[in-house]
């Protein structure tokens, strides 16, 4: 794609790395047919191809975002299916990045969309006020459909998320050092992150009870939070870098101290943004090295997994299990094949679901501020599973895990805590009645 900024304007690095994405575009087109909001809405600019002409034109104008823009790049769900599809290998998920991080900077929102943004960032990467939202939602779970019918529909879309129940307290992890049960085979860091801890606990018990049956010795950073992933997503950029340096320091002072063979994650859509740590604060001289290091460590719970190979394991109980392949974990950290191979060979029945490339809806905060295409999506997602007849959806990400729950009466559990299972740890609560289900049909 020809492209026409200044010389002036090239010399802002963040333009001279979307001119270099622009280029290689060659407008062929092939990523539409897999982008789930052309897929839904027909639209040439709600596909990638036609956000790369609206972010094109924003750059090189140098103008404000206008509604238009902000309509259509709001509307892309940063699933990444089209960098899977693209022959030219265009980077846009660095692309629209940067757009979001202009339009915040440009484009003056509605004010309730201003507030409701805020209180986001504000709410979810805190634990503890997020904790307190969750018992709140839980309370006003039933009035979501007066929220609906009034208009409010992101109000109506948080409560509809909020889980049945109250999940357990999280614990205080902040460094903590789990040790291995056998002989120390290896020392990974495990990210505790935001709102993971809070929604479901029983994620990184199930990791660290695995890992450490494993010999792995698995350590809780001091100082680790949020890894910026959710400021990063709506384009609050300072924000999100300032959380970005923060996990930079607590990790470098584990790797500089009795380091670390990985650092894990069991939230792909945070692992995807770790791993990105070297790109976003390349420009910074203090932090780019030690970003770099920690995004080149930094891997998904399932890779490490798969390369340390589990020991002899047997499903329990024979499950027919439908893997649902995170956006994040298939397309922005190209995991494929680990999560399903381990799935398998812990002796459950793997099922992979149709239209797998396609999001669920989730997306970070998406199917809070848009909720219509997120229900659409959840329930194309849904019907897919459903035609499979599982006993269970395992999935890697906790935003996918709480949008399909919504969604379903199949339970919904994070791969972990399935393998942990086959490995001698406690039945997945999801699982439970499941489990019992099929123990007294025998
Ligand atoms: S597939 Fe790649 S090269 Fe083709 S239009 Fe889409 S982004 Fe551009
Ligand atoms: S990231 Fe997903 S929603 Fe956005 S343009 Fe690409 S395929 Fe479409």
């Amino acid at each position: 794609m020809q492209t026409s900024f200044t010389i002036t304007q090239l010399m802002d690095p963040q333009i001279a790395s979307s001119e270099k994405i622009l280029r290689a575009c060659v407008h062929c087109g092939f990523c539409t047919a897999t982008c789930p909001t052309y897929v839904l809405l027909g639209d040439e600019l709600d596909s990638p191809r036609g956000r790369i002409y609206l972010i094109k034109e924003m750059l090189e104008q140098d103008k404000p975002a206008t509604p238009e823009v902000v309509k259509h790049i709001d509307r892309c769900l940063s699933c990444l299916a089209c960098m899977t599809t693209c022959p030219s290998g265009v980077h846009y998920m660095h692309l629209v990045d940067y757009a979001r991080e202009r339009i915040e900077k440009t484009y003056k929102r509605p004010a309730l969309d201003r507030a409701l943004r805020a209180v986001l960032a504000r709410v979810l990467v805190n634990p503890g006020l997020f904790r307190l939202a969750v018992v709140a939602g839980l309370i006003a779970r039933p009035l979501a459909p007066v929220f609906a019918a009034l208009g409010m529909r992101p109000v109506a879309a948080m409560l509809r998320l909020t889980p049945r129940r109250m999940p357990a307290p999280p614990a205080e992890r902040s460094g903590k050092v789990y040790p291995p049960e056998r002989k120390r085979r290896g020392r990974v860091a495990l990210l505790s992150g935001c709102i993971n801890p809070v929604l479901a606990p029983s994620t990184n018990e199930a990791a660290i009870r695995l890992l450490n049956r494993h010999g792995i010795e698995v350590v809780s950073a001091t100082g680790e939070a949020c890894c910026g992933s959710l400021a990063h997503h709506m384009g609050r950029e300072d924000e999100a870098l300032s959380q970005a340096r923060n996990n930079i320091d607590a990790w470098t002072h584990e790797l500089e101290g009795q380091g670390l063979d990985a650092i894990l994650v069991t939230v792909s859509g945070c692992g995807t943004t770790i791993k990105d740590y070297g790109f976003l604060l390349r420009n910074d001289p203090a932090y780019a090295a030690k970003a770099a290091r920690v995004s080149a460590r930094t891997r998904d719970v399932t890779e490490y997994l798969a390369m340390l190979g589990l020991r002899e394991a047997g499903a329990p109980a024979p499950l027919t299990v439908a893997y649902h392949a995170a956006c994040s974990l298939q397309h922005g950290q190209k995991v494929l094949r680990q999560p399903k191979d381990l799935l398998s060979k812990a002796g459950f029945v793997v099922k992979d679901v149709p239209e797998g490339h396609l999001c669920c809806g989730s997306a970070g905060t998406y199917n809070i501020l848009q909720p219509v295409l997120a229900e659409q999506l959840r329930a194309r997602k849904v019907a897919n599973i459903e035609l499979l007849k599982p006993d269970a959806i395992a999935t890697g990400n906790i935003g996918c895990i709480m949008q399909l729950s919504a969604g379903t009466n199949i339970p919904v559990v994070h791969t972990v805590e399935l393998l942990d299972w086959a490995t001698g740890g406690p039945v997945p609560g999801p699982l439970v009645e499941v489990v019992e289900r099929r123990a007294s049909a025998r």
